[in-house]
Protein backbone atom coordinates (compact mmCIF):
# COMPACT_ATOMS: atom_id res chain seq x y z
CA UNK A 1 0.00 0.00 0.00
CA UNK A 2 1.53 3.54 -0.84
CA UNK A 3 1.80 5.66 1.47
CA UNK A 4 -0.03 9.45 0.70
CA UNK A 5 2.00 12.53 0.16
CA UNK A 6 2.02 14.94 3.41
CA UNK A 7 -1.77 15.97 4.39
CA UNK A 8 -2.68 19.49 4.90
CA UNK A 9 -5.45 19.83 8.07
CA UNK A 10 -6.51 23.35 9.07
CA UNK A 11 -7.82 23.77 12.33
CA UNK A 12 -5.02 23.09 15.34
CA UNK A 13 -8.36 22.60 17.65
CA UNK A 14 -9.14 18.98 19.44
CA UNK A 15 -10.57 17.20 16.17
CA UNK A 16 -7.90 18.94 14.10
CA UNK A 17 -5.13 17.74 16.53
CA UNK A 18 -6.86 14.14 17.04
CA UNK A 19 -6.58 14.02 13.49
CA UNK A 20 -3.27 15.00 12.47
CA UNK A 21 -1.64 12.11 15.76
CA UNK A 22 -4.11 9.49 13.99
CA UNK A 23 -2.47 9.95 10.62
CA UNK A 24 0.88 10.23 12.20
CA UNK A 25 0.28 6.75 13.80
CA UNK A 26 -0.31 5.59 10.65
CA UNK A 27 3.52 6.93 8.60
CA UNK A 28 1.40 9.63 6.98
CA UNK A 29 2.67 13.10 7.11
CA UNK A 30 0.60 16.11 7.93
CA UNK A 31 0.85 19.94 8.34
CA UNK A 32 -1.50 21.78 10.80
CA UNK A 33 -2.40 24.95 10.23
CA UNK A 34 -4.06 26.96 12.99
CA UNK A 35 -5.16 30.46 12.77
CA UNK A 36 -4.24 31.12 16.67
CA UNK A 37 -0.83 32.65 17.39
CA UNK A 38 -0.56 29.62 20.80
CA UNK A 39 -1.74 26.62 21.37
CA UNK A 40 -4.02 27.78 23.93
CA UNK A 41 -7.07 26.02 24.41
CA UNK A 42 -10.12 28.15 26.19
CA UNK A 43 -10.28 28.19 29.44
CA UNK A 44 -13.02 25.34 30.18
CA UNK A 45 -13.36 21.94 30.68
CA UNK A 46 -14.43 19.35 28.87
CA UNK A 47 -15.92 15.76 29.56
CA UNK A 48 -15.20 12.47 27.45
CA UNK A 49 -17.02 9.17 27.68
CA UNK A 50 -15.69 5.70 26.88
CA UNK A 51 -16.00 6.15 23.05
CA UNK A 52 -13.49 9.39 23.22
CA UNK A 53 -10.75 8.01 25.93
CA UNK A 54 -10.70 4.51 24.37
CA UNK A 55 -9.56 6.11 20.76
CA UNK A 56 -6.87 8.39 22.81
CA UNK A 57 -5.62 5.71 24.68
CA UNK A 58 -5.08 3.97 21.00
CA UNK A 59 -3.35 7.21 20.04
CA UNK A 60 -0.97 6.40 23.31
CA UNK A 61 -1.98 9.32 25.31
CA UNK A 62 -3.40 7.07 28.42
CA UNK A 63 -0.09 8.23 30.71
CA UNK A 64 -0.55 12.08 29.38
CA UNK A 65 -4.18 12.07 30.14
CA UNK A 66 -3.74 10.31 33.71
CA UNK A 67 -1.31 13.15 34.33
CA UNK A 68 -4.08 15.78 34.78
CA UNK A 69 -7.77 13.97 34.34
CA UNK A 70 -10.12 13.71 36.74
CA UNK A 71 -12.13 10.41 36.71
CA UNK A 72 -15.84 10.53 37.09
CA UNK A 73 -17.08 9.46 40.75
CA UNK A 74 -20.28 10.05 41.98
CA UNK A 75 -23.06 12.12 40.49
CA UNK A 76 -25.74 14.16 42.32
CA UNK A 77 -29.22 16.37 41.07
CA UNK A 78 -29.81 19.88 42.94
CA UNK A 79 -32.88 21.97 42.97
CA UNK A 80 -32.62 25.21 41.72
CA UNK A 81 -34.04 26.90 44.68
CA UNK A 82 -33.81 25.19 47.36
CA UNK A 83 -30.98 23.25 47.12
CA UNK A 84 -32.35 19.58 47.73
CA UNK A 85 -29.69 17.16 46.77
CA UNK A 86 -30.57 13.75 44.96
CA UNK A 87 -27.60 11.51 44.40
CA UNK A 88 -27.98 9.93 40.81
CA UNK A 89 -27.06 6.82 39.09
CA UNK A 90 -23.41 7.52 37.46
CA UNK A 91 -22.53 6.11 34.72
CA UNK A 92 -19.31 7.20 33.97
CA UNK A 93 -17.88 5.64 37.86
CA UNK A 94 -19.32 2.06 36.05
CA UNK A 95 -17.75 3.17 32.85
CA UNK A 96 -14.04 1.63 33.19
CA UNK A 97 -15.83 -1.74 34.07
CA UNK A 98 -18.75 -1.64 31.85
CA UNK A 99 -16.80 0.12 28.45
CA UNK A 100 -13.15 -1.02 29.03
CA UNK A 101 -12.13 2.70 29.21
CA UNK A 102 -12.75 5.77 31.69
CA UNK A 103 -15.33 8.81 31.83
CA UNK A 104 -12.85 11.52 32.16
CA UNK A 105 -13.06 15.26 32.87
CA UNK A 106 -10.46 17.23 31.61
CA UNK A 107 -9.25 21.11 31.42
CA UNK A 108 -9.81 21.38 27.60
CA UNK A 109 -6.18 23.15 27.34
CA UNK A 110 -4.43 19.91 28.97
CA UNK A 111 -6.29 17.66 26.80
CA UNK A 112 -5.01 20.16 23.57
CA UNK A 113 -1.04 19.79 25.10
CA UNK A 114 -1.53 16.14 25.37
CA UNK A 115 -2.02 15.82 21.64
CA UNK A 116 0.21 18.50 20.83
CA UNK A 117 3.52 17.04 23.10
CA UNK A 118 2.85 13.51 21.04
CA UNK A 119 2.36 15.06 17.78
CA UNK A 120 5.89 16.84 18.12
CA UNK A 121 7.45 14.18 19.39
CA UNK A 122 6.91 12.60 16.44
CA UNK A 123 6.88 15.22 13.74
CA UNK A 124 8.11 18.55 15.01
CA UNK A 125 7.69 20.79 12.75
CA UNK A 126 3.99 19.51 11.70
CA UNK A 127 1.97 22.17 13.84
CA UNK A 128 2.25 25.70 12.38
CA UNK A 129 0.70 28.41 14.32
CA UNK A 130 -0.47 31.53 13.59
CA UNK A 131 -1.91 31.08 9.90
CA UNK A 132 -5.52 31.50 9.10
CA UNK A 133 -7.05 29.70 6.14
CA UNK A 134 -8.45 32.11 3.30
CA UNK A 135 -8.99 30.17 0.19
CA UNK A 136 -7.87 26.59 -1.74
CA UNK A 137 -7.71 25.52 -5.05
CA UNK A 138 -8.00 22.10 -6.32
CA UNK A 139 -6.17 20.15 -9.19
CA UNK A 140 -5.46 16.64 -10.40
CA UNK A 141 -2.77 16.21 -8.44
CA UNK A 142 -3.59 18.00 -5.08
CA UNK A 143 -4.65 21.30 -3.12
CA UNK A 144 -3.38 24.17 -2.50
CA UNK A 145 -4.03 26.65 0.15
CA UNK A 146 -3.81 29.88 0.90
CA UNK A 147 -3.66 31.73 4.20
CA UNK A 148 -4.71 35.29 5.05
CA UNK A 149 -1.20 36.73 5.53
CA UNK A 150 -0.56 35.63 2.06
CA UNK A 151 1.57 32.02 2.51
CA UNK A 152 0.68 29.33 0.97
CA UNK A 153 0.86 25.26 1.04
CA UNK A 154 0.31 22.38 -1.24
CA UNK A 155 -0.37 18.95 0.10
CA UNK A 156 -2.01 15.62 -1.19
CA UNK A 157 -5.61 16.41 0.63
CA UNK A 158 -6.77 19.07 2.58
CA UNK A 159 -8.72 18.54 6.05
CA UNK A 160 -11.35 21.08 7.54
CA UNK A 161 -11.14 21.01 11.41
CA UNK A 162 -12.17 24.56 11.69
CA UNK A 163 -14.90 24.46 14.19
CA UNK A 164 -18.52 25.65 14.34
CA UNK A 165 -17.97 28.36 11.77
CA UNK A 166 -15.78 27.20 9.55
CA UNK A 167 -14.45 29.11 6.40
CA UNK A 168 -13.68 25.72 4.71
CA UNK A 169 -16.72 24.60 5.13
CA UNK A 170 -18.32 27.92 3.63
CA UNK A 171 -15.61 27.77 0.57
CA UNK A 172 -16.84 24.08 -0.26
CA UNK A 173 -20.45 24.56 0.15
CA UNK A 174 -21.53 28.02 0.78
CA UNK A 175 -22.76 29.73 3.67
CA UNK A 176 -24.64 28.20 6.25
CA UNK A 177 -27.59 29.19 8.28
CA UNK A 178 -27.42 28.70 11.66
CA UNK A 179 -30.97 29.06 14.08
CA UNK A 180 -30.92 30.44 17.43
CA UNK A 181 -32.58 27.53 19.97
CA UNK A 182 -33.24 30.32 22.68
CA UNK A 183 -30.40 29.13 25.11
CA UNK A 184 -27.49 30.60 26.14
CA UNK A 185 -24.67 28.61 27.72
CA UNK A 186 -22.48 30.24 30.41
CA UNK A 187 -19.25 28.59 31.47
CA UNK A 188 -15.83 29.31 33.57
CA UNK A 189 -13.37 27.57 35.67
CA UNK A 190 -13.03 28.20 40.03
CA UNK A 191 -9.58 27.15 41.03
CA UNK A 192 -11.24 24.38 44.02
CA UNK A 193 -9.41 26.31 47.03
CA UNK A 194 -11.37 29.02 46.13
CA UNK A 195 -14.48 27.59 46.82
CA UNK A 196 -16.67 26.85 50.75
CA UNK A 197 -15.20 23.39 52.15
CA UNK A 198 -18.73 21.79 51.27
CA UNK A 199 -18.47 22.40 47.07
CA UNK A 200 -15.03 21.24 46.81
CA UNK A 201 -15.97 17.95 45.48
CA UNK A 202 -15.49 15.21 43.18
CA UNK A 203 -19.33 14.22 42.26
CA UNK A 204 -20.51 15.88 38.83
CA UNK A 205 -23.15 18.30 40.00
CA UNK A 206 -26.24 18.95 37.87
CA UNK A 207 -28.93 21.55 39.30
CA UNK A 208 -32.42 21.77 37.93
CA UNK A 209 -34.29 24.94 37.35
CA UNK A 210 -37.28 26.30 35.25
CA UNK A 211 -36.23 26.99 31.89
CA UNK A 212 -32.01 26.69 33.27
CA UNK A 213 -29.70 24.19 33.89
CA UNK A 214 -26.17 23.85 35.37
CA UNK A 215 -23.84 21.35 35.32
CA UNK A 216 -20.22 21.42 37.96
CA UNK A 217 -17.40 18.93 37.61
CA UNK A 218 -13.52 18.95 38.83
CA UNK A 219 -10.78 19.06 36.31
CA UNK A 220 -6.90 19.22 36.06
CA UNK A 221 -6.35 16.74 39.05
CA UNK A 222 -8.81 18.37 40.96
CA UNK A 223 -7.59 21.49 41.14
CA UNK A 224 -10.17 23.74 39.48
CA UNK A 225 -14.23 23.53 39.08
CA UNK A 226 -15.60 23.54 35.59
CA UNK A 227 -19.29 24.90 35.86
CA UNK A 228 -21.30 25.73 32.29
CA UNK A 229 -24.52 26.99 33.28
CA UNK A 230 -27.39 27.17 30.42
CA UNK A 231 -30.46 29.44 30.27
CA UNK A 232 -33.21 30.08 28.21
CA UNK A 233 -33.37 33.67 26.81
CA UNK A 234 -33.69 35.65 23.20
CA UNK A 235 -32.03 38.89 23.76
CA UNK A 236 -28.28 37.74 23.20
CA UNK A 237 -26.98 35.40 19.79
CA UNK A 238 -23.40 35.40 19.64
CA UNK A 239 -22.09 32.27 18.79
CA UNK A 240 -18.36 32.23 20.04
CA UNK A 241 -16.02 30.74 22.55
CA UNK A 242 -14.39 33.73 23.00
CA UNK A 243 -17.08 36.40 24.20
CA UNK A 244 -16.88 37.95 27.95
CA UNK A 245 -19.92 38.25 29.88
CA UNK A 246 -20.33 40.25 33.28
CA UNK A 247 -20.52 38.67 36.43
CA UNK A 248 -23.24 41.22 37.20
CA UNK A 249 -25.67 39.73 34.04
CA UNK A 250 -24.45 36.07 35.18
CA UNK A 251 -25.89 36.30 38.58
CA UNK A 252 -29.08 37.92 36.78
CA UNK A 253 -29.78 35.13 34.82
CA UNK A 254 -29.52 32.83 37.43
CA UNK A 255 -31.71 35.29 40.05
CA UNK A 256 -32.97 33.23 42.24
CA UNK A 257 -31.14 30.01 41.79
CA UNK A 258 -29.60 28.19 45.06
CA UNK A 259 -26.75 30.03 47.27
CA UNK A 260 -24.52 27.22 46.51
CA UNK A 261 -24.56 27.73 42.66
CA UNK A 262 -24.15 31.32 42.83
CA UNK A 263 -20.90 30.75 45.41
CA UNK A 264 -19.73 29.11 42.48
CA UNK A 265 -20.63 30.98 39.71
CA UNK A 266 -19.55 34.23 41.44
CA UNK A 267 -16.34 32.97 42.09
CA UNK A 268 -15.41 32.18 37.73
CA UNK A 269 -12.16 33.91 37.19
CA UNK A 270 -13.46 34.78 33.42
CA UNK A 271 -17.41 34.39 32.63
CA UNK A 272 -18.07 33.53 28.73
CA UNK A 273 -20.92 32.99 26.97
CA UNK A 274 -21.81 31.31 24.09
CA UNK A 275 -25.35 31.39 21.99
CA UNK A 276 -26.63 27.73 21.20
CA UNK A 277 -27.36 27.24 17.42
CA UNK A 278 -28.62 24.61 15.54
CA UNK A 279 -27.96 23.68 11.55
CA UNK A 280 -29.65 21.46 9.37
CA UNK A 281 -27.62 18.32 8.35
CA UNK A 282 -24.97 18.78 5.55
CA UNK A 283 -25.53 15.94 2.83
CA UNK A 284 -22.12 15.62 1.71
CA UNK A 285 -18.49 16.33 3.74
CA UNK A 286 -16.03 16.48 1.37
CA UNK A 287 -15.61 17.79 -2.12
CA UNK A 288 -12.14 15.86 -4.40
CA UNK A 289 -9.91 16.14 -2.37
CA UNK A 290 -10.88 18.09 0.22
CA UNK A 291 -12.86 17.10 3.22
CA UNK A 292 -14.17 18.10 7.02
CA UNK A 293 -14.33 16.62 10.23
CA UNK A 294 -15.61 17.70 13.80
CA UNK A 295 -17.85 20.39 14.35
CA UNK A 296 -17.16 22.05 10.90
CA UNK A 297 -19.45 19.06 9.67
CA UNK A 298 -21.73 18.16 12.11
CA UNK A 299 -22.01 20.63 14.92
CA UNK A 300 -24.00 19.64 17.99
CA UNK A 301 -25.62 21.07 21.24
CA UNK A 302 -23.23 20.38 23.89
CA UNK A 303 -26.09 18.04 26.25
CA UNK A 304 -24.64 14.96 25.96
CA UNK A 305 -21.24 16.28 26.06
CA UNK A 306 -19.95 14.85 22.80
CA UNK A 307 -19.36 17.17 20.39
CA UNK A 308 -15.59 16.92 20.73
CA UNK A 309 -15.44 13.15 21.05
CA UNK A 310 -17.43 13.03 17.83
CA UNK A 311 -14.57 15.24 16.25
CA UNK A 312 -12.16 12.67 18.09
CA UNK A 313 -14.17 9.52 16.75
CA UNK A 314 -14.14 11.19 13.08
CA UNK A 315 -10.35 12.20 13.56
CA UNK A 316 -9.39 8.21 13.82
CA UNK A 317 -11.73 6.56 11.40
CA UNK A 318 -10.72 8.91 8.82
CA UNK A 319 -6.83 8.42 9.42
CA UNK A 320 -7.89 4.44 8.84
CA UNK A 321 -9.86 5.10 5.58
CA UNK A 322 -6.62 7.30 4.07
CA UNK A 323 -4.32 4.65 5.08
CA UNK A 324 -6.60 2.05 3.85
CA UNK A 325 -7.49 3.78 0.64
CA UNK A 326 -4.32 4.96 0.43
CA UNK A 327 -3.99 5.30 -3.53
CA UNK A 328 -8.02 6.38 -3.92
CA UNK A 329 -8.22 9.53 -2.18
CA UNK A 330 -12.35 9.35 -4.13
CA UNK A 331 -12.44 5.94 -1.98
CA UNK A 332 -11.44 6.90 0.95
CA UNK A 333 -13.06 10.23 1.71
CA UNK A 334 -16.54 8.02 0.62
CA UNK A 335 -15.50 5.16 3.48
CA UNK A 336 -15.07 8.23 5.72
CA UNK A 337 -18.35 9.80 5.59
CA UNK A 338 -20.51 6.23 4.97
CA UNK A 339 -18.84 5.41 8.47
CA UNK A 340 -19.55 8.44 10.09
CA UNK A 341 -22.34 10.02 8.63
CA UNK A 342 -25.22 8.55 10.39
CA UNK A 343 -23.56 8.07 14.23
CA UNK A 344 -22.65 11.55 14.34
CA UNK A 345 -26.77 12.49 12.84
CA UNK A 346 -27.82 10.80 15.38
CA UNK A 347 -25.84 12.59 18.26
CA UNK A 348 -26.68 15.90 17.04
CA UNK A 349 -30.91 14.86 16.98
CA UNK A 350 -30.43 13.21 20.57
CA UNK A 351 -28.47 16.36 21.78
CA UNK A 352 -31.57 18.62 20.50
CA UNK A 353 -34.09 16.26 22.30
CA UNK A 354 -32.15 16.20 25.41
CA UNK A 355 -32.18 20.42 25.19
CA UNK A 356 -35.95 20.40 25.65
CA UNK A 357 -35.16 18.05 29.01
CA UNK A 358 -32.12 20.16 30.14
CA UNK A 359 -34.12 23.68 30.34
CA UNK A 360 -37.45 22.27 31.58
CA UNK A 361 -40.05 24.09 32.58
CA UNK A 362 -41.49 21.18 34.86
CA UNK A 363 -38.09 21.90 37.62
CA UNK A 364 -40.17 25.02 39.14
CA UNK A 365 -40.54 22.78 42.35
CA UNK A 366 -39.20 19.46 44.48
CA UNK A 367 -42.21 17.49 42.89
CA UNK A 368 -41.72 17.86 39.28
CA UNK A 369 -38.24 17.39 39.67
CA UNK A 370 -38.19 14.76 41.65
CA UNK A 371 -40.58 12.97 39.54
CA UNK A 372 -38.34 13.40 36.39
CA UNK A 373 -35.46 12.15 38.26
CA UNK A 374 -37.06 9.21 39.23
CA UNK A 375 -38.11 8.70 35.73
CA UNK A 376 -35.01 9.97 33.46
CA UNK A 377 -32.14 9.48 35.77
CA UNK A 378 -32.43 5.75 37.12
CA UNK A 379 -30.11 3.02 36.00
CA UNK A 380 -32.12 2.01 33.02
CA UNK A 381 -32.86 4.99 31.18
CA UNK A 382 -29.35 6.38 31.93
CA UNK A 383 -28.21 3.42 30.02
CA UNK A 384 -30.34 3.07 27.69
CA UNK A 385 -29.60 6.78 26.56
CA UNK A 386 -25.99 6.71 27.00
CA UNK A 387 -25.04 3.11 25.86
CA UNK A 388 -25.07 3.22 21.82
CA UNK A 389 -22.89 6.32 22.14
CA UNK A 390 -19.97 4.70 24.51
CA UNK A 391 -19.80 1.19 23.27
CA UNK A 392 -18.88 2.43 20.05
CA UNK A 393 -15.28 1.61 19.25
CA UNK A 394 -13.92 3.68 16.64
CA UNK A 395 -10.49 1.77 16.70
CA UNK A 396 -12.49 -1.41 15.27
CA UNK A 397 -14.71 0.65 12.96
CA UNK A 398 -14.96 -1.58 9.46
CA UNK A 399 -13.23 1.15 6.98
C1 LIG B 1 -20.82 25.04 26.39
C2 LIG B 1 -20.20 23.87 25.67
C3 LIG B 1 -19.78 22.75 26.39
C4 LIG B 1 -19.23 21.64 25.72
N1 LIG B 1 -18.88 20.55 26.44
C5 LIG B 1 -18.42 19.45 25.80
C6 LIG B 1 -18.09 18.25 26.53
O1 LIG B 1 -18.19 18.20 27.76
N2 LIG B 1 -17.65 17.15 25.82
C7 LIG B 1 -17.51 17.18 24.45
O2 LIG B 1 -17.12 16.15 23.86
N3 LIG B 1 -17.80 18.31 23.74
C8 LIG B 1 -18.25 19.42 24.37
N4 LIG B 1 -18.55 20.55 23.65
C9 LIG B 1 -18.36 20.54 22.20
C10 LIG B 1 -16.91 20.69 21.79
O3 LIG B 1 -16.33 21.82 22.40
C11 LIG B 1 -16.74 20.82 20.27
O4 LIG B 1 -17.59 19.90 19.63
C12 LIG B 1 -15.29 20.55 19.87
O5 LIG B 1 -14.45 21.56 20.36
C13 LIG B 1 -15.15 20.44 18.34
O6 LIG B 1 -13.80 20.24 18.01
P1 LIG B 1 -13.26 20.74 16.60
O7 LIG B 1 -11.81 20.37 16.58
O8 LIG B 1 -14.15 20.24 15.52
O9 LIG B 1 -13.43 22.32 16.62
P2 LIG B 1 -12.73 23.43 17.60
O10 LIG B 1 -12.41 22.82 18.92
O11 LIG B 1 -13.65 24.60 17.53
O12 LIG B 1 -11.37 23.75 16.85
C14 LIG B 1 -11.30 24.48 15.66
C15 LIG B 1 -9.92 25.09 15.53
O13 LIG B 1 -9.78 25.67 14.23
C16 LIG B 1 -9.18 26.95 14.36
N5 LIG B 1 -9.63 27.74 13.20
C17 LIG B 1 -10.87 28.26 12.98
N6 LIG B 1 -10.89 28.93 11.82
C18 LIG B 1 -9.64 28.81 11.28
C19 LIG B 1 -9.06 29.28 10.05
N7 LIG B 1 -9.74 30.02 9.16
N8 LIG B 1 -7.74 28.97 9.81
C20 LIG B 1 -7.01 28.22 10.71
N9 LIG B 1 -7.52 27.78 11.89
C21 LIG B 1 -8.84 28.06 12.15
C22 LIG B 1 -9.68 27.47 15.69
O14 LIG B 1 -8.83 28.50 16.19
C23 LIG B 1 -9.65 26.21 16.54
O15 LIG B 1 -8.39 26.01 17.15
C24 LIG B 1 -19.08 21.67 24.30
C25 LIG B 1 -19.47 22.81 23.59
C26 LIG B 1 -20.04 23.89 24.26
C27 LIG B 1 -20.50 25.09 23.46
Amino acid sequence: MATPEKILIIGGGIGGLACALALIRRGIAVEVYEQADQLREVGAGVQMGANGTRVLHALGLKAALEATQVVASGKQARLWNTGQAWTTFDLGAASQQRYGAPHIFMHRGDLQAALADAIAREQPDAIRLGRRFASLVQDADGVSVTFADGATARGALAIGADGIRSAMRAGLFGPDRPEFTGVVAWRGLVPMAALPAHLRSNAATSWLGPGGHALHYPVRRGTLMNIVGFIERSDWQIESWTERGSHAELANDFRGWHADLHAILGRIEAPYKWALMIRPAMPRWSQGRVTLLGDACHPTLPFLGQGAVMAIEDAYVLAACLAKHANDHGAALARYEAGRRERTAAVVARSLQTRMKAVDRAFANAESAAGHIEREWKQERVTERYDWIYRYDATTAVV
